[in-house]
Order: C-alpha cells, then sequence, then structure tokens
C-alpha cells in the first residue's frame, strides 16, 4: 500500500447551505509537488486551511505523515510548513529579524537561518526593512519562514498571485527545486493550469467543493488525447462550452 504524506477522507465544510467544500478525499504521496488547481471560489482555500488545523471540518477526517489529525496536531504541526494567503511579517523588521521570530518558536538554529535565507535568495537583502521589500521579497521571505525549521510536508496556498512574471519564475524554479533538494513534500494551490503545469508532478482538481479530477498530470494529458491541458481542464470543470 502506498503511504501518503497527507490523506483526507470525505473532507466537508458547509457554510449555511453551501458545501465550499464536498466529500475531498486527497492523497498526497511522498516527496511529490502535488498541483491543488481550481477557479477562485473552488475550495482550495477551504481544504488546505482544515489540513492546518485552521478552520474545524464538518465531516471527514485527516491523516498527516499517516497520523491523525487533529488528534497528534502537535506532532504533526511541528513537521509541517505553510504559507496561506499574504505571509505576515512586521514591516518595521528587517528580513533577517523576522525569521528569526519564527525560528526562535521553532527552537532552529543561527545557521539554519543563514541557511534558509541563502536559499530564498534574500541573503543580501536580509538587512532591509520587509517594508522596503518587493512583493516577490516578501513571499520568498514568507516561503523562508515556512521552511526555516525543515518541515516534511509544505503547504502554499497562491504562492505566485500577484507577482510580476520574473517573482513568478524565480518562485516557481525555487519551488520545483523542494522535494530533491529538501526532501519535502510540496502542496501547492492555483488556479492557474499552466502554473500547475510548470510545477506539479501530480494533480487534483477542485470544482465546486468536489474534487473531480485527482492522478498524474501525465495521466490527464493521456485521458484527453490530443486535446491541450488547458482545454481538458475547461471541459472537465464545464466552461469549455462557452469558448
Ligand atoms: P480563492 O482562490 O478565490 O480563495 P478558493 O478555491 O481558495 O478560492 P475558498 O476560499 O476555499 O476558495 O472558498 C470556497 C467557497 O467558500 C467560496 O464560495 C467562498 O465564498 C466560501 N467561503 C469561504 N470562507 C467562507 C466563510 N467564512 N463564510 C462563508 N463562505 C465562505
Amino acid at each position: 500500500m502506498e503511504q501518503y504524506v497527507l490523506e483526507t477522507s470525505d473532507l466537508t465544510k458547509t457554510y449555511g447551505n453551501y458545501s465550499a467544500v464536498d466529500g475531498v478525499s486527497l492523497k498526497v504521496p511522498q516527496c511529490s509537488i502535488y498541483g491543488f488547481l481550481g477557479a477562485n471560489g473552488a475550495g482550495k482555500s477551504t481544504t488546505m486551511k482544515m489540513v492546518l488545523g485552521l478552520i474545524k471540518p464538518d465531516r471527514g477526517s485527516i491523516r498527516v505523515f499517516g497520523r491523525p489529525f487533529p488528534q497528534e496536531r502537535t506532532r504533526i504541526l511541528r513537521r509541517v510548513g505553510a504559507l496561506i494567503e499574504s505571509p505576515s511579517y512586521y514591516g518595521h523588521l528587517t528580513g533577517y529579524q523576522n525569521l528569526r521570530i519564527v525560528a526562535k518558536l521553532m527552537d532552529v538554529s543561527e545557521s539554519q537561518i543563514m541557511e534558509t535565507l541563502e536559499w530564498v535568495r534574500l541573503e543580501n537583502q536580509a538587512d532591509k526593512k520587509v517594508k522596503h521589500y518587493s512583493l516577490g521579497m516578501k513571499q520568498r521571505l514568507g516561503i523562508a519562514m515556512a521552511i526555516v525549521h525543515r518541515p516534511k510536508l509544505l503547504i502554499l496556498d497562491e504562492p505566485t498571485n500577484g507577482l510580476d512574471p520574473s517573482g513568478i519564475q524565480e518562485i516557481r524554479s525555487f519551488i520545483k527545486s523542494i522535494p530533491e533538494k529538501f526532501g519535502m513534500t510540496v502542496l501547492i494551490s492555483s488556479h492557474l493550469l499552466h502554473e500547475i503545469e510548470q510545477i506539479a508532478e501530480h494533480v487534483g482538481i477542485i470544482h465546486e467543493g468536489q474534487l473531480i479530477y485527482q492522478d498524474t498530470l501525465a495521466s490527464l494529458q493521456e485521458k484527453g488525447g490530443d486535446l491541450p491541458l488547458e482545454r481538458i481542464f475547461l471541459e472537465m470543470t464545464g466552461q469549455g462550452r462557452s469558448l
């Protein structure tokens, strides 16, 4: 039986009569990049927040590293890193000082802080106040804060949102290097197929709260035959008819 780093079963969250997430069973294999794809409002952030214990599910179960969540919450979250929405930082402090605050909470050594700043290529900007950082630099600091304690699972919610093309390229190439370089599994969400296509090997497509596809990107391509992936995605989510 394959061991999944993250496995949810029938995960459901309802707001009033509206099912934001409806029976989602994710299977995220070890040391992969899993692209969680869906249009705005499809239920990506709600799913990720449930996995991190930030929202309580109405139904369903979650296992991380094979352990039940939230029953083993502390033990699990020590090995998870996340960047959900915009990173939270103190603008009047430097990048280094911000990272140090997180690192202290996690009992991380000084050398690991410096190494992390180098990984995200902020070592030359470490002493600059974060309020003077570009958006791309802030996102890289957010990723540094998420990985400084060397988690085994990294959860990134639309990390390239709002960045310019060079910022997107920088973050993308860094994320792609993560599984091999650091032995981490990455769950990354996006509303853009071409984003996921360039980063992930596995893909889960969520549409109106339901997981309508989950497999490798290669299988999705095979399934669609000669159709471009974009077209397959639009057909699956019912948007193809308007083309
Ligand atoms: P986006 O990229 O736009 O954030 P998403 O796929 O992450 O999209 P979610 O943020 O998970 O989508 O939202 C899923 C649905 O649940 C949306 O229709 C949203 O309006 C609704 N929703 C989310 N949070 C709440 C809330 N606290 N109360 C009511 N509805 C909510």
